[in-house]
């Protein structure tokens, strides 16, 4: 084993607190970082090499997904054996470092199934899904549509005759398009189609529709394929998917709400939200996870930013500056890290609410279920918006090295771009959460009841006349000041938003709803900024309540959510001096807080990644190796390029098939200018 970088060592003996107790925060606990820890150790790659990741940057697509699918079987055997199910199973997956092809299994077939489907279909379907004896896919994009569910082509029409549906694809546009796992893994899928009955549409429904038989041949009817490379995710295979009058017995429509009887009977389910909960679920666990992506790419800038030296050390004349000291790199990366952080405790959040609100639809009460729908869409969009912004100023703060897909970053991003797309566009997303957000301060303005979680908008004549009052920085970032000015900034630009729609409406062909679309720009600003109170308010008092309990880690963390929170005002800033909330001299507060904080963020900067304990297999990079010895490493990575293997066989790539032919001054000497 290589000895540790000098240079990590010393940045390592100077953390201002115990590692050990900022990965017991993350990870949830003691019992949890055990677990937690026992579930990475199941993924040594000296006892499995087939789990490596390294040579994956060299192998063509076909190659990856097959050792994604070896991946896969070896992973099986582990969770078997050692009898591994829900979050330690997904947390197992995660911690592999790729995407792996279960997921698409377990957190969207399976929960779709458990969501939509019957007692006694279940009962018949999950154990098989369970046990991996089918494999599903969740089908519902197609080439024509995406977004617009409600548009979705693909039919699925009662045949009273042999209490069968015929499912269908009507048109080139209703080809079922992206479904990952479809092209070449999955035996069955759960698909998206309009229910027909008599000739009369009852909108799309869910349906478990068998796609492969015997030798995985696809069955008659069924047309299927991969849709080809892509940007990240390589190793997934997304498919298409087309029906010719495929039959399929009644009682696999999934039945739990929406119902059809023998006799062809309809009926509906009691809140019509309950139909896409899937999709909240899928998007909560983006909003838990999104943490994770950034903290690994963060993980590697960090540890390379600390070992590269550039540049002129100012106080030290024989010596280069380590780049993390530079302030625009600190800025660009801290900047980051606040984000990582904040984002853990409002996934923590997002997490128990989502808790409580299963519970409740356990016990019959679908109270919370508007509220959760639309928190979790917008805060999957401002979340995943955030980290792949983040993504960008890592990728800048590397230099040339973070270019090369040794340096692990690449491949991070790649995987992370699908994510402000996928389980709903962000934009649709952020539409949804606004148009809630209007509805709900109508209400407020009309002495109607408001959802639970927007009660203080009944205040909201209150909030729009508040002021900051505060005079320091720790006044300022105090967290109720935190809280109240967000408070005020999102129910302002809220209450301007309204007014401005009431007044559009008079002249609008289409009244008050067609105001609507005018103000897209308007809706998606209230619900980021909306979710950007939710994301600051539960940082703040998750931080709270870990205050004795973590008492160690408190300060760094109160230092980052502080540095959160300025960065939005800054970003903002316009709009808090346009009502006079902040004054000229509180944003100058801001502006050298900001700069404070990446002093005081940049010693502890290592303890800040080492504390996720991602394994080197994990992160898969030259630059981030947990004992920083870099240039060996990009420098034996090279050496791997199937170029120069060839080349040490005395094989040069490229001479004898063309470059030999450029070379020959014949080849040259025989082109006829003349004749160009
Ligand atoms: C890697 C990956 C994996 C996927 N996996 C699956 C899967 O397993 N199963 C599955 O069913 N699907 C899957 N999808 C599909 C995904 O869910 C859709 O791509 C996504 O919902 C967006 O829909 P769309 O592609 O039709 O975009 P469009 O709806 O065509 O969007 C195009 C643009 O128009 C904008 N737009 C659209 N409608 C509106 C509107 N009403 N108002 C304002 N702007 C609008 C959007 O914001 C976007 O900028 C996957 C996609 C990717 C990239």
């Amino acid at each position: 084993m290589s000895s540790v970088n000098p240079d990590l060592l010393k940045e390592r003996s100077g953390v201002s607190f115990p590692n050990e107790e900022l990965t017991l925060f993350i990870f949830g606990g003691p019992e949890e970082t055990k677990k937690k820890r026992w579930l990475i150790s199941l993924l040594d790659v000296n006892k499995n090499p087939v789990l490596k990741n390294e040579d994956k940057h060299f192998i063509p697509r076909d190659k990856y997904y097959i050792r994604s699918l070896e991946k896969m079987k070896k992973l099986f055997q582990i969770k078997k054996q050692h009898d591994i199910d829900g979050e330690d199973w997904n947390f197992l997956l995660l911690s592999t470092g790729e995407p792996m092809l279960p997921i698409l299994h377990d957190v969207l077939f399976i929960p779709t199934l458990e969501g939509q489907m019957s007692h006694e279909q279940l009962e018949k379907w999950i154990p098989l899904a369970k046990d991996y004896a089918i494999f599903g896919c969740y089908a519902q994009t197609e080439l024509g549509h995406g977004s617009n569910v409600r548009r979705l082509e693909t039919t699925a029409t009662y045949i009273h005759e042999t209490d069968e549906f015929d499912i269908h694809s009507p048109t080139l546009t209703s080809t079922k398009w992206w479904p990952g796992g479809l092209a070449r893994t999955s035996t069955h899928a759960v698909i998206f189609a309009r229910l027909i009955i008599d000739g009369k549409d009852y909108g799309v429904h869910s349906f478990v529709v068998q796609l492969r038989g015997e030798n995985h041949k696809p069955l008659p009817g069924i047309d299927v394929g991969d849709i080809g490379p892509k940007f990240g995710f390589n190793n997934i295979d997304n498919g298409f998917l087309r029906f010719t009058h495929v039959r399929i017995p009644r009682d696999q429509m999934c039945m739990k709400f929406s119902k059809v009887s023998r006799d062809g009977k309809y009926s509906t389910p009691s809140h019509a939200k309950v139909v896409y909960g899937t999709l909240v679920t899928a998007r909560i666990y983006l909003v838990e996870r999104s943490s994770f992506a950034l903290a690994k790419a963060l993980c590697i800038a960090i540890r390379y930013s600390l070992v590269r030296k550039q540049g002129n050390d100012t106080t030290n004349n024989h010596n280069e500056s380590i780049v993390l000291d530079y302030q625009f790199l600190q800025y660009r990366l801290f900047n980051s890290l606040s984000i990582v952080y904040t984002l853990l405790f409002v996934g923590k959040w997002m997490k128990d609410l989502n808790e409580i609100n299963e519970k409740k639809i356990s016990e019959g009460d679908v109270s919370l279920m508007a509220d959760i729908h639309s928190i979790s869409s917008g805060l999957k969009a401002l979340c995943t918006d955030l980290v792949m912004e983040s993504l960008n100023d890592i990728i800048l703060a590397c230099g040339g090295h973070g270019y090369l897909r040794s340096s692990g970053i690449p491949s991070i991003v790649d995987d992370y771009a699908q994510s402000p797309i996928v389980e709903g566009d962000n934009t649709i997303l952020q539409l949804q959460t606004g148009r809630y957000l209007i509805k709900a301060f109508e209400n407020a303005k009309n002495g109607r009841p408001t959802p639970a979680t927007l009660f203080y908008l009944k205040d909201y004549s209150r909030i729009l006349s508040e002021r900051s009052s505060a005079t320091t920085w720790e006044e300022l970032t105090d967290p109720n000041e935190q809280i109240k000015a967000l408070t005020h900034y999102h129910t302002r630009i809220l209450a301007k938003l309204i007014s401005n729609l009431e007044e559009s409406s008079k002249n609008h062909p289409q009244g008050y709803e067609g105001a609507k679309s005018d103000y897209m720009i308007d809706i998606i600003n209230v619900s980021r900024a909306y979710c950007y109170t939710i994301t600051i308010t539960s940082a703040n008092e998750g931080l709270e309540s870990i205050k004795t309990t973590y008492s160690n880690i408190y300060p760094i963390l109160r230092v980052l959510i502080n540095l959160f929170f300025s960065n939005y005002i800054i970003k903002y800033s316009g709009e808090f001096l346009l009502d006079n909330y902040f004054n000229s001299n509180h944003i100058k507060i801001f502006e050298l807080g900001i700069k404070n904080c990446l002093k005081t963020i940049r010693p502890d900067a290592i303890g800040l990644v080492d504390s996720w304990e991602f394994s080197d297999n994990m992160l898969n990079s030259a630059l981030g190796r947990y004992d920083g010895n870099v240039y060996e490493a990009l420098y034996n990575w090279a050496k791997l390029d199937p170029s120069n293997l060839a080349h040490e066989k005395g094989e040069y790539i490229g001479y004898n098939e063309v470059l030999k032919d450029i070379y020959s001054k014949e080849y040259l000497k025989g082109i006829n200018r003349s004749k160009l």
